[in-house]
């Protein structure tokens, strides 16, 4: 797939960097993700990648924990350009890349994802290394109207272009690419319903017993829904969102539930609602 030429605006993170070798203060887990690459979807996979007997490719595309993260309370950040062991390593990414992932991350989210990412779900940041901050490579434009081609594991015209500017060069700017994924908007709204709830039976005031919102399961390009657990993207199959669905319930109503115990009978026949 091709993408038309369109200038983007670029968003390297000047306020912060990374120190390329050393290891991040934290591991993965429910919310850290590391990646030593940028191959969003199974078919970006260059030709070295091993498979395993089943077919599948034993490096995991990023799209698989992008997934993972829309799909859980918390969301999370995947790092590209450290390795599984916490190192940082950093990726070479010229700004016509930068802009080419930009609009990969784009069309991977909007177009493949169902249903389609809101934007406010994810942003891209690239963070330099600290010894690259000033490298005026870092920044330096090449074509800012350049055609880029998703969706597939051969070169694109900005890795071309990358490479040329490369050859030659000992000191190239490396960044981590973060893709930060939001928590679903239903966990904070959940958050202010069990407030309000509880501050209405406080007061009397309860006319609504209050509905737990759940969030929409995104499935990927391949039509699989995933979630993360610890530092595991797990596939959803049926059961699991049913009995993801009733935990979230049950840790919604809970705290509601022990309130409206803490009440006098006399106070809970005053409610303009009939709960039992
Ligand atoms: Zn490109």
């Amino acid at each position: 797939m091709i993408a038309p030429a369109i200038k983007i605006e670029d968003d390297v993170d000047l306020s912060r960097s990374y120190v390329e070798g050393e290891e991040v203060d934290f591991d993965e887990d429910v919310t850290h993700e590391f990646k030593g690459h940028r191959n969003l979807g199974y078919e970006e996979m260059p030709n070295f990648v091993k498979y395993d007997n089943s077919g599948r490719p034993t490096r995991q595309p990023l799209s698989k924990a992008i997934c993972s993260f829309l799909n859980s309370v918390f969301g999370g950040v995947i790092y590209c350009g450290v390795t599984d062991e916490g190192k940082v390593k950093g990726l070479l990414m010229l700004r016509c890349q930068r802009q080419h992932f930009r609009l990969a991350v784009e069309d991977l989210l909007s177009n493949r994802f169902t249903p389609p990412v809101p934007k406010e779900r994810y942003h891209l940041k690239f963070v330099p290394m600290q010894s690259h901050v000033d490298n005026p490579l870092l920044l330096a434009e090449q074509d800012p109207l350049m055609e880029h081609e998703f969706r597939t594991s051969l070169y694109c015209k900005c890795d071309k272009a990358a490479e040329m500017l490369a050859s030659g060069r000992e000191h190239l700017p490396k960044v981590v690419m973060e893709i930060h994924i939001e928590p679903p908007p239903e966990v904070k709204e959940n958050q202010i319903l069990a407030r309000d709830t509880i501050r209405h039976l406080e007061e009397g005031t309860l006319t609504q017993w209050p509905l737990c919102k759940h969030p929409r399961i995104y499935c990927d390009q391949m039509g699989d829904a995933y979630i993360r657990t610890h530092a595991l993207d797990r596939i959803i199959s049926e059961t699991t969102l049913i009995q993801l669905q009733f935990d979230r319930s049950a840790q919604f109503y809970q705290p509601i539930s022990d309130f409206y115990q803490t009440l006098t009978d006399e106070q809970k026949r005053a409610l303009p609602v009939n709960i039992d």
